[in-house]
């Protein structure tokens, strides 16, 4: 090749390698509008969404007006979530934000038939990591674990039944017992998840809780539509719908300081309950209500929380570490639990004891 056509050619290939990085960056840019990061895509992925309403829904089907028809709508609305931080532009002051486990308080739900069979396995391994943290709300007293759980089971006096008067009674007994307290995190399970606590420090840790933070993962694709029994005008003759979006209490949520203070005015000293009985929703619901209805904060969508609306044996083993909470459900052909190696389905039928083995090898109930 000449000189003068070795520099002709370089000219071309310096042509064509411009061309393709801005066919690419143009791909890209089309993408990221199309889909913002952590939200599923389209089509069939092992941990697609059930065809089915959350169980949050069920409860208070029997009463709670649904302006929305049929089965849940194939996607979310993505421009109505809020998008997870790494998607946003990080701010200096919230890179510096340091959550240390003292930062957090967590309450479990829970309830006298569950002690037993749901507290065990979570005393015998993600309890161990935060003792001082994690508060049992349940309701009566019981002794044994009473002294099992360091004092930490609170007898919140609600009713025992499993209806949303006694669920939003506990909730409201979880949030007024967090305002109390100095801490800079409410986050909220039930006795069947696993938290994942290193995992749930490091998601903290990317928020100010001096800023409004929603944090947790809807169990239905779009917003929930229901009728505003609150509005007193019609329009056009009509009431009018109103559309927010909640994280299922199932697989957990945790909320700011800075929110929590913000929703005090309607859910702080037992008016949450009243909020319940009023827009006749549960509790994970009436959250969703206050936060993004009256409140008007967003949700923001972290898909490391997991309830069992979601088959948990799609979860990999290797994703464990980057997940916040897991749960399980079900007995013989229904069971939804984890596929995690370790110990005998006999010895641990959750698989609870068997994800903490792969998280913490060290504990005396793991397999050497
Ligand atoms: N629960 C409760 N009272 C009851 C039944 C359940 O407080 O009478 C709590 C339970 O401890 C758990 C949550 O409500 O934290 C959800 O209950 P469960 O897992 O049995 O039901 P599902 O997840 O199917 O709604
Ligand atoms: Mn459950």
């Amino acid at each position: 090749m000449s000189p003068a056509m070795r520099v002709h050619f370089r000219v071309v290939m310096k042509a064509v390698l411009l061309c393709c990085a801005a066919a690419l960056s143009m791909l890209c840019f089309y993408r990221s509008l199309q889909l913002p990061h952590g939200i599923p895509s389209k089509g069939p992925s092992p941990s697609a969404w059930q065809e089915r309403a959350p169980r949050s829904l069920s409860y208070g089907s029997r009463d709670y007006e649904s302006a929305s028809t049929g089965p849940l709508a194939p996607q979310y609305d993505t421009n109505e979530l809020q998008q997870p931080l790494d998607t946003v532009e990080v701010t200096p002051a919230q890179q510096e934000v340091l959550t240390s486990l003292g930062d957090l308080f967590i309450s479990v739900k829970t309830t006298l038939s569950y002690h037993r069979s749901r507290l065990d396995v979570i005393l015998k391994t993600w309890f161990t990591l935060a003792q001082e943290e994690t508060w049992f709300f349940s309701d009566s007293q019981d002794p044994e674990y009473q002294e099992r759980t360091n004092g930490h089971l609170i007898n919140t006096n609600c009713s025992t039944s499993h209806n949303r008067k006694a669920l939003c009674c506990k909730m409201s007994v979880e949030f007024d017992t967090f305002l109390r307290s100095d801490k800079k995190w409410f986050c909220h399970f039930d006795d069947d998840n696993y938290v994942n606590i290193p995992k749930l420090l490091s998601t903290l840790g990317k928020y100010s809780p001096q800023e409004d933070w929603y944090l947790g993962r809807p169990s239905i694709r779009t917003p929930l539509e229901i009728l505003d029994r609150e509005k007193k005008k019609l329009v056009d003759g009509r009431k009018e719908n109103i559309k927010f979006w909640f994280a299922t209490g199932g697989a957990g949520f945790c909320i700011s300081r800075a929110l929590a203070l913000k929703m005090s005015p309607v859910a702080s000293g037992g008016k949450f309950i009243s909020v319940c009985e009023r827009i006749r929703l549960p509790d994970d619901v009436t959250i969703g209500y206050i936060i993004e209805h009256l409140l008007k904060k967003k949700l923001t969508y972290t898909p490391e929380f997991h309830s069992h609306l979601e088959p948990m044996k799609f979860l990999r083993q290797e994703s464990f570490p980057e997940q916040i909470t897991f749960s399980y459900s079900g007995q013989g052909r229904d069971l939804n639990v984890l596929k995690a190696e370790g110990l005998d389905e006999r010895i641990d039928p959750t698989r609870f004891m068997s994800l903490h083995c792969y998280l913490f090898p060290h504990y005396s109930f793991c397999p050497r």
